[in-house]
């Protein structure tokens, strides 16, 4: 298995584990605007993507993010397992060649732009597109534009994703069950925005364990690992 490949399968794991972790939390927002099923969804859908990409042969980049993305497809109806999955299925083929920079970036603005044509929502809708927008847009910034390397510009995205996660509380849900109770979504948090929080945030946790490039650190004597709420450059 190629280290990019290990460290992506890695990655599905911790976002199974975490999402196992919120699985009442989730489910406790969605009760909130929604029905009660956004925590089952997510355990549910990422335990089984986790087993099926830790079964494949030859875990490349794009194979474990498409196996994920099928699995998250078949094994999760709903908004949450077409939008999910099916961006992750759509926007694989950015990782063909590896993971870098360039092939990160790509991936984000592809799986972005598939979410907006399923799922039709706008900033502002009270989505999980209010975390990613900002997000995608974030990183892309951070990497093209302030020249950040790849972990330090996705601690950046998590915090944008943070914040549009918390823009999702005082505004009316325009798209999704929530949507049904108008006036009344106000003053909620959005289940689908935060799961995706948890999701970039179990991606920086293990970008981050796995470095920039390991082999060129000497004996561990630099870590790789960037400190809590700290980036490299601003
Ligand atoms: P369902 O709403 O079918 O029960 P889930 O509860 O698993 O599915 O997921 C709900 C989440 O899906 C919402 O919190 C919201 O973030 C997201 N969502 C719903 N509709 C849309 C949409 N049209 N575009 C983007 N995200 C959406
Ligand atoms: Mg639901």
């Amino acid at each position: 298995m190629s280290d990019e490949g290990e460290a992506v399968v890695a990655a599905v794991a911790a976002v199974a584990d975490r999402l196992e972790t919120e699985r009442s939390h989730l489910t406790d927002l969605d009760s909130a605007i929604g029905d009660a099923d956004h925590g089952g969804n997510m355990a549910r859908g990422w335990a089984a993507a986790a087993e099926a990409v830790a079964e494949l042969d030859d875990p490349e980049p794009m194979a474990v993010v498409k196996t994920a993305g099928k699995t998250l497809l078949s094994e999760v109806g709903g908004a949450s397992g077409p939008l999910y999955g099916g961006s992750l299925v759509f926007a694989s083929p950015e990782l063909e060649d590896g993971l870098t920079a360039e092939s990160s970036v790509a991936f984000a603005e592809t799986y972005l732009e598939k979410v907006q044509d399923r799922g039709d929502a706008r900033v502002g809708d009270k989505t999980m597109v209010d975390a990613l927008v900002p997000a995608v847009h974030t990183f892309k910034k951070s990497v093209e534009v302030d020249d950040m390397e790849p972990v330090a510009a996705l601690s950046k995205a998590v915090a944008a994703a943070q914040r549009g996660v918390d823009f999702t509380v005082p505004i009316r849900a325009s798209k999704g069950r929530a949507s049904y109770l108008g006036w009344r979504s106000v003053g909620h948090q959005d289940p689908g925005a935060t799961s995706t929080l948890y999701i970039m945030e179990e991606l920086l946790d293990v970008a981050t364990a796995y470095g920039e490039a390991p082999e060129e650190l000497p004996d561990h004597a630099e870590s790789p690992t960037i400190p809590d709420g700290e980036v490299t450059e601003d």
